[in-house]
This record gives C-alpha cells, sequence and structure tokens, in this order.
C-alpha cells in the first residue's frame, strides 16, 4: 500500500510497543495508553487503534489521517510519534497528554472551580492560557492551508505540563461535508469553545436538537444572548467578532491569540 511507504521512515516493530491501558474510545477503535521505544528510549504514547473489522477503505482512511498528521510540527498540535503497521491491530502513536480531553478536564473539575483556594485563585490564568495555546494551535494549522472543521473542547486534550494540544484531524468527515468549511467557520467554532470554557464544559445549545441547533446557526442566531452575565466584556466583544454572520467580519486565529494574550486572565469561569 503506497500510504504505509508513506509512513515507512516512522514505522516500528510491535517488540518496541507495550499496552498498559484504555484512554477512550476513537472513531477507528479504542484509544490506548502505553509506552514506545524511540531512539533507545522508552516513552509515554496513546495509541490509536484501528479495529479488525475495518475494511479496506476504513485502513486508507486511517493511514492518511497519520500521514496527514505526520506533517504537523507545532507545540499546541498533537504529534505523531510513530506508526505500528506491520501487524495488526494497525496503531497510530502520538504523543500521550496525560489529562485526556479538556471537557472532562473541566468537567471534572467544577466543584473545585467554585471553592475558594489556589485552584480557583490561578483558573484565570489558567483558562486563559488554554484559550491561547488552542487559538495558536489554529492558528498553526490555517497557516499550512489546514481547515480542522471539528472544533470543539473534546478534540483538545490537556498534557501533564497543562498545554492544550488539538488533535483529531478526521478525514472522513471531510468528503461528506466538503465545502461547508473555511478558515473563518473555525473561528466560529473556536467561540463555542471559548464558552466551553468559561461554563467548565457546558454543552452549547442546552436541550435544543441537532435541527433545531441548524436552523437556528443558518438565521444567524449565536450564543451570545446565552453567556453567562458575569463573562469579560473584552471576551464577550471578541466571542461576538467571531460569531459574525459576514465571514469576512471575523477575525484570524493570529488576531484572536493576540488580543487573548493582551489581556490575561480574561478567559474566566463564570
Ligand atoms: P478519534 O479522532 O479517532 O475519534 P479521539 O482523538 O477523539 O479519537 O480520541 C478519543 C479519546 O481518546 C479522547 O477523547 C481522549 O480521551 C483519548 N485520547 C486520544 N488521544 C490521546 C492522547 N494523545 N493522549 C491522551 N488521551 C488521548
Amino acid at each position: 500500500m503506497e500510504l504505509k511507504q508513506r509512513l515507512a521512515d516512522i514505522e516500528v516493530p510491535r517488540d518496541r510497543v507495550s499496552v498498559n491501558r484504555k484512554l477512550g474510545e476513537g472513531a477507528f477503535g479504542i484509544v490506548l495508553g502505553g509506552e514506545v521505544q524511540l531512539k533507545n528510549q522508552w516513552i509515554p504514547c496513546a495509541l490509536k487503534s484501528l479495529r479488525d473489522t475495518a475494511s479496506n477503505s476504513e485502513k486508507c482512511t486511517f493511514l492518511s489521517e497519520a500521514t496527514l498528521m505526520r506533517q504537523f510540527k507545532h507545540s499546541n498540535i498533537v504529534c505523531l510519534l510513530a506508526v505500528s503497521t506491520q501487524e495488526e491491530p494497525f496503531y497510530a502513536i502520538m504523543e500521550m497528554c496525560l489529562h485526556g480531553d479538556l471537557k472532562t478536564y473541566l468537567i471534572s473539575r467544577r466543584v473545585h472551580a467554585r471553592e475558594p483556594g489556589e485552584f480557583s485563585a490561578s483558573l484565570p490564568t489558567t483558562l486563559t492560557n488554554f484559550a491561547i495555546d488552542i487559538a495558536k494551535g489554529l492558528e498553526y494549522l490555517h497557516g499550512v492551508k489546514y481547515i480542522h472543521r471539528d472544533v470543539a473542547l473534546r478534540n483538545c486534550l490537556v498534557t501533564d505540563k497543562l498545554t492544550i494540544k488539538i488533535c483529531d484531524f478526521g478525514l472522513a468527515r471531510e468528503a461528506i461535508q466538503y465545502g461547508l468549511f473555511t478558515y473563518k467557520s473555525d473561528v466560529w467554532s473556536y467561540a463555542i469553545v471559548l464558552y466551553e470554557i468559561v461554563t467548565f464544559g457546558k454543552f452549547p445549545y442546552g436541550s435544543r436538537s441537532n435541527e433545531e441547533v441548524c436552523d437556528a446557526v443558518k438565521r444567524g442566531d449565536t450564543l451570545l444572548e446565552h453567556l453567562p452575565v458575569d463573562v469579560n466584556p473584552l471576551l464577550r466583544n471578541l466571542m461576538a467578532c467571531c460569531w459574525s454572520f459576514e465571514h469576512d467580519k471575523r477575525p484570524t486565529m493570529t488576531e484572536v491569540a493576540e488580543e487573548l494574550a493582551r489581556h490575561p486572565g480574561c478567559v474566566a469561569a463564570c
């Protein structure tokens, strides 16, 4: 398979891979935690596996996603370290983000956020840094001409050092929805992520059905009226710009990252 050849230089034999636990469920199969031996050193990693019942077309999509991911090199994008495809199940081996996805991370810390103490005191700085990391990751992707198309809190991973890394470069969704997405639709979705951050993982459209959300978005409705009252005015303004109905009125991700960096602590829990 030609795709395998394109990954040949990062192929590792199975005896250099050690699997020790399940981290989550992915589109292609389970995601496992383990270690990989690279340059004589064992390092922690996450392994995306391809289920054994996968069709040839799913195998191709899995390998294409790995080929795409290996081109990205940025501190806010999950790094593909290696692949192991000589045996089944195939593994795409990524750097480990110890705290998992940001949505689960925030939801499980909701209670602490309301308690006075060290954690809540440092939250505005921590949350603003999260938002800046995601903005920088997207700025990089847009710079290399890649539209993410599924910017969401669940697709942001948290490392042991609390750096955020964007993941999920699902190619499967591209074929079906090609044409609907632009750099500025990523900017629109990014502001939803800001909403999810300040509300500690609240579901953006509450109890509305998918159809109701689609209709509302087409009408130009935004979450602006549903923002908590105590959202920092500066952040509210930034979100409003990202949700401008006309795409060219929305800022670029570079502008968003710069604006957030100018106002440390503006992304606070509400
Ligand atoms: P897919 O894109 O195939 O649907 P995801 O990338 O969404 O899979 O991964 C599914 C879950 O596995 C994530 O929500 C997260 O909990 C876990 N996970 C994925 N990649 C990593 C990683 N690099 N480090 C730690 N956990 C990860």
